[in-house]
């Protein structure tokens, strides 16, 4: 099974990821993850790569669909789930052409579908302790004494990250590059299965609306 996972950021992409693949046996493909390692490892595509980011400018499509048709090559054949991935309709294509080249294709596309004002209070809600790097929320996960980490007693901090002004700035680059995605996914040749999911719930509630969907694709 081949699945992309898509969602904006703060969705919980990365928690339901884990969940799939525990549940289907599938290997997690994060971009960000692959990008750190081929940048950690030295690898030709991570030295690109790390020159674009130097500079600041965005890596390029065709650097990171390489990278992840290098990885994609590499699972098992129970098959994936693309985390972070495509970001943009030119990727999704491309990813497209490089999986027909091996007579493969995406078989399923879940949509994590949440309101900006949820993504906003979740993630402008985090504090982090700068001493153990635990999270907490000022609303969903308090810390013991306010404002003060339950293991070391350190001062929370917000990352920067996080900020309100960092959070609305993802959301806009979200709803401009990659939302189109969504269309491109419904509308592709390739017609994989296609599930909206609410993410606005609870990650256990989340993941069994996912599961739902998968389990009846995989017994078909
Ligand atoms: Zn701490």
């Amino acid at each position: 099974m081949r699945i992309v996972l898509l969602g904006a950021p703060g969705a919980g992409k990365g928690t339901q990821c884990k969940r799939i693949v525990e549940r289907y046996g599938l290997l997690h493909l994060s971009s960000g993850d692959i990008l750190r390692q081929e940048r950690a490892a030295g690898t030709k595509l991570g030295e690109k790569a790390q020159s674009y980011m130097d500079s600041g400018v965005l890596v390029p499509d065709e650097l990171i669909v390489e990278m992840m048709a290098c990885a994609i090559n590499k699972a098992p054949a129970a098959g994936f789930v693309l985390d972070g991935f495509p970001r943009t309709v030119n990727q999704a294509a491309q990813l497209d052409k490089s999986l027909a080249r091996e007579e493969q294709k995406i078989d399923a596309v879940l949509n994590l579908e949440i309101d900006d004002k949820v993504v906003t209070e979740r993630m402008t809600g985090r504090r982090s302790c700068p001493q153990c790097g635990t999270v907490y929320h000022i609303e969903n996960l308090k810390p013991k004494t306010e404002g003060r980490c339950d293991h070391d007693g350190a001062e929370l901090v917000q990352r920067p990250d996080d900020s309100l002004e960092v959070v609305q700035n993802r959301l806009k680059t979200y709803h401009q590059r990659t939302e189109p995605v969504v269309n491109y996914y419904k509308n592709s040749p390739v017609a994989p299965a296609f599930y909206h999911i609410d993410a606005n719930k609870e990650a256990d509630k989340v993941s069994a609306s996912i599961f739902e969907s998968l389990d009846a694709l995989v017994s078909v």
